[in-house]
């Protein structure tokens, strides 16, 4: 059986913590759409390599067409909300995604499949419960590395990355967090590689 050749290895799903996108000297805004829930919300899905680089805008043949994801659209307003400024319906955002990183996946999924994987995978990690069960709160509390990864492991199975950001008084504190995931856009798999970047040793968990 001759299988379609596969131009990447895998996938970072990423989710970002809207307290940490929006405390910062940047600052944010929400959505038309008004305030997301207090929870991670998604930033994308992106294909990687396993060397740790990355294909991106790979066909500009094969835009984002929201007719294609019409179905999509109401739960992507809850789990994928757009907090740059100006404000905006998260069209631009999910746009950005689609052209970027997604068209770099259509070998092995459409337009449709890649955005309900990524709401898929959302649900699938429950990812503030999973720190929530290991006692890390976005109260403003702070909390170890170590501490943060291994929480995750125990209550999803997979070891995430974890991507820091500071807020305005120079707090390192919990912006992003990177699982990986197969082609299809399915399963969790154990990272081939992880990005590069730093933490502080004591990370704040901010509200929302
Ligand atoms: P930053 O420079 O803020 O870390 O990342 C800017 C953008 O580059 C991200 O939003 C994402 O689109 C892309 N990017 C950064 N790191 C990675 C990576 O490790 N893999 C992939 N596929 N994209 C990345
Ligand atoms: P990346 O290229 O890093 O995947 O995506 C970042 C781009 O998406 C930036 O141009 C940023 O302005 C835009 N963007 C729109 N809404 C958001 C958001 O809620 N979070 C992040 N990180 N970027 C957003
Ligand atoms: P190790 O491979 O020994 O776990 O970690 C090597 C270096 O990468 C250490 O400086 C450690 O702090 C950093 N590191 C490990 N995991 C993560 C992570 O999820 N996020 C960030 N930002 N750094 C990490």
């Amino acid at each position: 059986v001759l299988c379609a050749a596969q131009d990447f290895d895998f996938f970072y799903f990423v989710q970002q913590w809207p307290g940490s996108f929006c405390d910062t000297k940047q600052s944010c805004c929400y959505p038309t759409t008004g305030k997301p829930a207090a929870d991670f919300g998604i930033h994308g899905l992106w294909p990687n390599y396993k060397d740790g680089s990355y294909p991106s805008n790979c066909d500009p043949n094969n835009p984002f067409d929201q007719s294609q994801i019409s179905d999509l659209i109401s739960r992507m307003q809850q789990e994928w909300p757009t907090l740059a400024c100006p404000s905006s319906s998260g069209i631009a955002f999910w746009t950005h995604e689609w052209d970027k990183h997604g068209t770099c996946s259509e070998s092995a999924i459409n337009q449709h499949s890649y955005f309900a994987a990524a709401l898929d995978l959302k649900k699938k990690t429950n990812l503030l419960q999973a720190l929530q069960q290991a006692g890390i709160e976005p109260n403003g509390e702070s909390y170890t590395l170590a501490n943060i990864k291994e929480g995750v492991k125990d209550a999803i199975g997979y070891t995430p990355y974890i991507e820091c950001n500071v807020d305005e008084s120079g707090n390192s504190q919990l912006y992003q967090v990177y699982f990986c995931v197969d082609t299809n856009g399915s399963d969790l798999i154990e990272c081939p590689v992880f990005p590069h970047g730093k933490c502080g040793s004591s990370i704040e968990f901010p509200t929302f």
